[in-house]
Order: structure tokens, then C-alpha cells, then sequence
């Protein structure tokens, strides 16, 4: 409970105009909460850029009173913070209720582009759906969490944001004591298809439909007056999944837990936990300690993207139409098309990797090619890609370096030159377009652990701070940069969930 102290407290500080329709509208699917007191909050980092953005004032909230806000500690006027229900199928098994168990949301507050975004805490304590955990995250997933999420922003890839990483100045117990953090995360919403499986399992049609209008509202406004909203809303999600998808694999990126609680209505990336972008290119890479199955392995995200899908299906066939049959066969004609929509979003990816903007049959025949001649010859994913614009202005030493053994790469790039000869465009323009694509900086793991250690083991932020500037321009070379752009051999690469 708060105290008249901390109201007076609280009325002073920086101001954010919330507008919180969530809590409006769902009464019932959340629990209001209060985040718990961290000793001696202080703010490591604050996005300027997000909070221009969102209409807040970065300088007032680059304080004291920042640290306090994002900590959990003060709640500033019009934040409502709640713990929301969802549930979800973690690993194939479904789970009836899961919710935010360490993540509070604000509120939300419209933007200066009129897009409404969430701003939820997370790591700020216990929630009645903590289940036993104790709400909290320690600072190195948190930072690791601002990290790869900025950086896939800049990617260019549909995300939510870091606002702010604040170290609470209390431990955390895992394995050993960790000094504790918050992030505070902007997302278009909180959406997730879990959310969509809880209210479906707890609240009948009724809620579920309201759901699905509140989904539409905020996210594809521009199908609420189709004839049959839903069977468009479930299109228009599925096609924004298929596209995120597609997204992560032109780049590398695995992101480690694909449970329907990770997957948003919103088509964003949320949730970085064990998730990691791949050196050597093996469609076989996992890098998450709990996926032992190698369920969310990189080539199997495009697996798991309808099967989520699929879950997602059920929680509206009773919206569908009145007869239930006829429901699902539509949600199912629908589904059966996400194999290709996912397939043409990465095959035009692929081409835009390598140069490619016509189009010709054997286009995914090249491309899988080169795949395979990478598998074969164990080259980094990310530097092929960006050093082949070095082969389309005619030297293709440096790329070819990438390779074990490079004459099957060879074979193939003499492929790819008569491709390109197809495409007339000059070189220079066709390697600049190549470049604007293919990133040269990626949250490579060892500079993502050297900052993480620096910040946790040292109280260095200075190596975060350095690494989350190069991850701002992913595609643009710099000199005194090179160590950012190189992978270093570490075939045993592991990542935790961070909880
Ligand atoms: P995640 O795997 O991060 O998507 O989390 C799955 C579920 O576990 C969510 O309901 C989280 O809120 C919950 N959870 C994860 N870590 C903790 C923690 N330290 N304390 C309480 N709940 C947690
Ligand atoms: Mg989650």
C-alpha cells in the first residue's frame, strides 16, 4: 500500500500522460499490484531517443526521480500498474496459467505518432502470478535484454523497446547472489496468443470477442469493418508472425523460447530471455540450456510459427462463424497459406541479401545453395553475407576467407555473377544495396558477455554503453570497430532464460 508520503512523492515527478485502456476494459483478467521497494535504485541507462518518442521528457526522467519510476519505486500520476493473466503452451505443454509473474504493467500512453504503447516494468517483484518465483531478474538479463532488443530494433526488425535499465542495489538469488535489475520495456502491447488461450479458457465467447475487437482496435484498425473482422483479424496476425519470422532467420536471429506467451497479437519480437544471434551458420543451432530438444532451434522456428498459429486458431473459432465446422475450416484455409506466406517474405529477404531485385525460378535454389555451401564450410552467417557485397564490386578474397574449404563457394559465386548479370545494375549499386541489408554489427555473444560481466562483476557500464552505440548503426562500417564485427570460436555458446 502506498503511504501519504509516497503520494507527495509521487505527485512531483516527472510527468507521463497515461491513458490505460487495458485496465479500462479487462477488470478481472489482471490483478492490481504494487512493485516491491528497491534499497538504492540507480538508473544505468535511459533510452532519450524511445522517450522522445513516447512524448516523455528524457531530461527530467535522467534523475533521481527516473531511478525511482523505473525501479518500481514511485508511481508516477495515471500509471495503474497491474500483473496481466495469460497462459500458454511453454515447450508443446499447455499451461493453463502463467501471467506476469515478474513484469508490471504501467500504463500506456499515446506516442507522438499516435501509436499506443505499453510500458511495463519488468523484474520489479513478486505478482500473484509468480508461481513460486520471486518476481525479481538480475541485472545481467536485464541488460542483455536492452541490449539484443535495441539492436534488433535497428535491425530494423519489429520489436519491443528498452526505455530504461535500472540496478535496484539488491541481490538476487539464482545459482549464486546477482545483483538485481528492472528493464523498462515499450511494447505496442502485451498482446501474446497466451492472452488469447487464457481468456478463451476463463472467460467463453463473450470475452474472447471482446478481446479480439480490443486486439483490432489497437493493432489493425483497418479490418474492423471487413465482413468477417475475425477471420481477418487471424490473418493479419498470422501474416505479421510470418513476417517476424521470416525476419529473424534473413538475420540469424534464434530466439530461444517460441512459447505461445512469447508470441504477440502485435507481431513484435518480446521476450528476450535465452535468445542469441548465430556465428557459424548450422540450422541445427540452439543455444537455450532448457531446450534440450532443440524445439526452438533456429531452423525450426518456421516449424513452430504455424503450430503457435494453430493455438492461436482455436481461441477464435467460436468467433468464426456460427457453425463451428465451417469456423475451423476457414481458420484451417488460412493456415494451410502460412508455410507460403512465411516462404515468400524469406525468399525475398534472401534476395535482397544477395543482391537480388528481380525475380527468377531458380532464385530459392541459389539461395539454398549458398546455405548449404555456409553449412558445409562452416562461415559465419552474418559476415557472408556482408562481405559478399565485397564480391559484387569484384573481390571475393575476403568472403571466400569465411570458408573451410572455399571451392564449392567458388563454384557457387560464378553462379551468382551470371545472376547478377541478369539484374543490370551496376556493381556499386548493387553491393551499396547489399550493404544497407546485411548488417556488419550484430549483438555478437562474446561482446554481449564481455559488457554483461564489466556491468555485473565490475560495476563497469562503459563497455554496454560502448556496444549498445555500434548496435545503433548495424550497417555502417567504422574504423576501430573490427572486434564488434568478428565472431570468437566458442562452439559451446549457452544461454539461460535469465529467470
Ligand atoms: P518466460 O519464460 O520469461 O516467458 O516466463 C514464463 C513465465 O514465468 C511467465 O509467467 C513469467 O512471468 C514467469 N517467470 C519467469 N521468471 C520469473 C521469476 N523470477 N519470478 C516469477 N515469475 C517468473
Ligand atoms: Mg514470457
Amino acid at each position: 500500500m502506498s503511504t501519504e508520503t509516497d503520494n507527495a512523492l509521487d505527485s512531483m515527478l516527472p510527468h507521463i500522460n497515461f491513458d490505460n485502456s487495458y485496465a479500462r476494459t479487462f477488470e478481472g483478467f489482471y490483478v492490481r499490484c504494487r512493485a516491491t521497494a528497491a534499497p538504492s535504485p540507480s538508473l544505468l541507462q535511459l533510452n532519450h531517443a524511445l522517450a522522445e518518442e513516447l512524448g516523455l521528457d528524457p531530461v527530467a526522467l535522467d534523475s533521481e526521480a527516473g531511478a525511482s519510476i523505473f525501479s518500481g519505486n514511485a508511481i508516477p500520476e495515471g500509471a495503474e500498474p497491474l500483473a496481466q493473466a495469460y497462459a500458454g503452451h511453454q515447450f508443446g505443454s499447455h499451461v493453463p496459467q502463467l501471467g506476469d509473474g515478474r513484469a508490471l504493467l504501467l500504463g500506456e500512453v499515446i506516442d507522438v505518432h499516435q501509436r499506443r504503447r505499453d510500458i511495463q516494468l519488468k523484474g520489479s517483484g513478486p505478482t500473484p502470478f509468480s508461481r513460486g518465483g520471486d518476481g525479481m531478474a538480475p541485472l545481467g538479463p536485464v541488460l542483455r535484454e536492452y541490449l539484443i532488443g535495441e539492436g534488433m530494433h535497428a535491425l530494423g526488425l519489429p520489436t519491443s523497446r528498452a526505455l530504461a535499465a535500472v540496478a535496484t542495489g539488491e541481490l538476487v538469488y539464482r545459482e549464486t547472489p546477482l545483483p538485481g535489475g528492472v528493464l523498462t520495456r515499450v511494447a505496442a502491447s502485451h498482446l501474446r496468443v497466451g492472452t488469447f488461450q487464457f481468456f478463451a479458457a476463463r472467460g467463453g465467447v463473450e470475452k474472447i470477442r471482446d478481446l479480439a475487437d480490443y486486439a483490432i482496435a489497437r493493432h489493425y484498425p483497418d479490418i474492423a469493418e471487413a465482413d468477417n473482422p475475425y477471420l481477418e483479424f487471424f490473418k493479419a496476425v498470422a501474416e505479421a508472425q510470418a513476417a517476424l519470422v521470416s525476419g529473424w532467420m534473413n538475420i540469424g536471429f534464434i530466439h530461444g523460447v517460441m512459447n505461445t506467451d512469447n508470441m504477440t497479437i502485435s507481431g513484435e519480437t518480446l521476450d528476450y530471455g535465452p535468445c542469441a544471434f548465430m556465428d557459424t551458420y548450422d540450422p541445427g543451432t540452439v543455444f537455450s540450456s532448457i531446450d534440450r530438444g532443440g524445439r526452438y532451434a533456429y531452423a525450426n522456428q518456421p516449424v513452430i510459427l504455424p503450430w503457435n498459429l494453430t493455438r492461436f486458431a482455436e481461441t477464435l473459432v467460436p468467433l468464426i462463424d456460427p457453425v463451428k465446422d465451417k469456423s475451423v475450416e476457414m481458420l484451417t484455409g488460412v493456415l494451410e497459406q502460412v508455410e507460403s506466406r512465411y516462404k515468400s517474405h524469406w525468399l525475398a529477404g534472401m534476395r535482397t541479401k544477395i543482391g537480388l531485385t528481380t525475380e527468377e525460378p531458380d532464385d530459392l535454389d541459389m539461395v539454398n545453395d549458398l546455405l548449404w555451401v555456409m553449412k558445409d564450410g562452416k562461415a559465419d552467417f552474418t559476415l557472408v553475407f556482408r562481405r559478399l557485397s565485397q564480391a559484387a564490386r569484384g573481390n571475393s578474397d575476403a568472403v571466400q576467407d569465411l570458408f573451410e574449404q572455399s571451392g564449392a563457394f567458388e563454384v557457387w559465386v560464378r553462379r551468382w555473377r551470371k545472376r547478377l548479370e541478369q539484374e543490370n545494375m551496376p556493381a556499386e549499386t548493387t553491393a551499396q544495396a547489399m550493404d544497407r541489408v546485411n548488417p556488419i554489427y550484430i549483438p555478437r555473444n562474446h561482446k554481449v558477455e564481455e559488457a554483461l560481466i564489466a556491468a555485473v562483476n565490475h560495476s563497469d557500464i562503459e563497455p554496454f554503453k560502448k556496444l549498445l552505440a555500434v548496435l545503433q548503426n548495424p550497417f555502417n562500417e567504422t574504423p576501430g570497430n573490427e572486434a564488434y564485427a568478428t565472431p570468437l570460436p566458442n562452439p559451446a555458446y549457452v544461454t539461460f532464460c535469465g529467470t
